[in-house]
C-alpha cells in the first residue's frame, strides 16, 4: 500500500527532524532511524524511508537546503495538515512529472538563446560600423521596451519602466576588426590599420569580410609576424583586379559552434553580453520598480566611445556593463581565478574599473539569496564600458557582471552556457527588485 500522511513512516521522519530542531546530515538521520527501531531496523526499511524523505521533500515537508542536510521547512507542521490523507506517494509523482516537462520544456529556451547568438556572432559589424546588428537587437527588443531611441553616436538605447532608480546597462555591439588603409602599387595587396585589439599571432590565414561582401585572406610577409606592417590582406580577383578599394571596413568571418555546453564563436565579446541584455529584457516583460535603460553600445573596441554619450544621454544613478572576461584555467593560463563553468563573475577589478563596495555587495547578496553560482573577478588588462559610465557627469557608481571567455579576441572565444544563463538571472535578479544603494 503507498503510505499516506498517517503512515508511520512519516511520523517517524517528522519527529526525528523536529526533535533535531535543525538540519541534519543523511549521516545523523540513518542513526537516528537505527536507534528508534533498535533490533526491528531492516535494510528494506532504510530504503523506504531514504525514498519516503525524498517524497516528503517534493510535497514541501522536508528541506535539502545544502547537499547532504535534511530539515523541516518553515511551516511544515501546516503543510502536514494540508496533506492530510492525500497520497503522499501520487503527489510526490504528480509533482516530479510536472517538474520534468517543465524541464523538458527548457531546452526551448536555451535553443531560442543559443539561434539567438549565432545570429548575432556571424552578423558583420566591426566597430563604426554596428548597423547591422543594431536592426537584428531592434527588431528582438521591439515588444520588450517601453521607448527605443538611438543617440547621435549610433547606440541602441532601451527605456524599460520609469520613475525609480535610473541605471544604465551597456552591452557593446562592434567587434575587433580592421581597416585597408593603403594598396600596394604593384602587387595590389592591401595594408590595414587596426580597428579594436587585434593579436597578431591569430591573424596569418585568417580570412575577414569587407563591407561590400568581399572575403580577404591575411597572409604575413616572410620573417615577419610580430608586428601589423608584416601582414597584408589578398583580395585579388585573378583578373588584374581587387575585389574591393581601400577605405573599407572589415571583420572576421568563422561560424559558431556548439560542444555541449560549450559555445565556440567570434565576437563572443560582446554579442553574448548583448544576448544577456535582451534575455534579461524578455524576463522582465517590462515589469520593473526602476527606472532602467539598456544601452547596446558602438565603438567599445576602440575606447569606450559609445558608453560615453550614453551615459552623458541618460544621466543614470547606477552602472552597469555586460562583457566577457578572460580566464585562467587554460594550460599556462594567466594568474586569475575566474573559471568557465563558474557561474556570472561579478567584477571587483580591472585597470580602468574598482567597483563601489555597495555596487559588488549588492550583486554577490543577490547571487547568494537566488542560489546563483557566482565567481568574483580580478581582472589584470583590459576593461569595459563600465569605466566610461562611472566617469559621467559627477560620477556613477558602477559595476560590471562578466561572462568568463576563453581565447578573448580570437575567432574561437569560448564560453560556458549556464555561466550565461547564471549572467541573465543575475542581471534579471537585481533589476527585477527594488534597488536600495
Ligand atoms: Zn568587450
Amino acid at each position: 500500500m503507498p503510505p499516506t500522511t498517517r503512515d508511520s513512516s512519516i511520523q517517524l521522519i517528522i519527529n526525528i527532524l523536529r526533535d533535531a530542531g535543525e538540519p541534519i546530515s543523511n549521516q545523523r538521520f540513518d542513526d537516528e532511524v537505527r536507534r528508534i527501531l533498535g533490533d526491528s531496523y531492516k535494510q528494506s526499511q532504510h530504503i523506504r524511508i531514504s525514498n519516503l524523505r525524498t517524497a516528503l521533500r517534493s510535497v514541501g515537508v522536508v528541506s535539502h537546503p545544502r547537499r547532504g542536510l535534511w530539515g523541516l521547512m518553515p511551516g511544515a507542521e501546516e503543510r502536514i495538515a494540508d496533506l492530510e490523507g492525500v497520497n503522499i506517494w501520487a503527489e510526490h509523482i504528480r509533482l516530479r512529472d510536472a517538474k520534468r516537462s517543465e524541464e523538458a520544456a527548457e531546452p526551448q529556451d536555451s535553443a531560442s538563446m543559443l539561434e539567438l547568438t549565432r545570429k548575432l556572432v556571424e552578423t558583420w559589424g566591426p566597430p563604426g560600423y554596428e548597423h547591422r546588428i543594431r536592426d537584428i537587437i531592434r527588431d528582438e527588443v521591439a515588444d520588450l521596451a517601453d521607448d527605443i531611441s538611438v543617440d547621435g553616436l549610433g547606440n541602441l538605447i532601451c527605456r524599460v519602466g520609469s520613475g525609480g532608480p535610473k541605471v544604465l546597462m551597456a552591452a557593446h555591439m562592434d567587434e575587433i576588426g580592421l581597416m585597408a588603409n593603403y594598396q600596394e602599387p604593384e602587387s595590389g595587396y592591401l595594408r590595414f590599420t587596426n580597428l579594436g585589439g587585434l593579436m597578431t599571432n591569430t591573424l596569418n590565414g585568417n580570412r575577414v569580410q569587407f563591407e561590400d561582401g568581399t572575403v580577404g585572406v591575411i597572409a604575413v610577409q616572410n620573417g615577419g609576424g610580430k608586428a601589423l606592417g608584416d601582414f597584408f590582406i589578398d583580395v585579388q580577383e585573378g583578373s588584374g583586379g581587387n575585389a574591393t578599394p581601400v577605405g573599407q571596413p572589415a571583420g572576421f568571418m568563422r561560424e559558431m559552434q556548439v560542444r555541449g555546453g560549450r559555445i565556440i564563436a567570434k565576437s563572443l565579446d560582446d554579442r553574448i553580453g548583448c544576448v544577456v541584455a535582451i534575455e534579461t529584457m524578455r524576463r522582465l516583460g517590462r515589469q520593473t520598480p526602476n527606472e532602467l535603460y539598456f544601452a547596446f553600445t558602438v565603438q567599445e573596441e576602440v575606447g569606450l566611445r559609445g558608453a560615453k554619450t550614453a551615459a552623458q544621454g541618460v544621466k543614470p544613478d547606477i552602472g552597469i556593463a555586460i562583457d566577457v572576461t578572460g580566464s585562467g584555467d587554460q594550460i599556462r593560463g594567466r594568474k586569475m581565478l575566474v573559471k568557465l563553468g563558474g557561474g556570472a563573475a561579478i567584477k571587483v577589478h580591472d585597470p580602468g574599473l574598482i567597483v563601489p563596495l555597495a555596487i559588488k555587495n549588492w550583486m554577490i547578496e543577490r547571487c547568494e539569496a537566488d542560489g546563483i553560482p557566482y565567481q568574483l573577478e580580478l581582472l589584470a588588462g583590459g576593461t569595459t564600458d563600465a569605466s566610461a559610465i562611472q566617469m559621467a557627469d559627477a560620477g556613477v557608481p558602477s559595476g560590471c557582471i562578466s561572462i568568463p571567455t576563453r581565447y578573448l579576441h580570437t575567432t574561437s572565444e569560448t564560453v560556458d552556457i549556464g555561466d550565461v544563463e547564471a549572467c541573465i538571472d543575475l542581471l534579471t535578479g537585481l533589476l527585477a527588485n527594488d534597488i536600495k544603494i
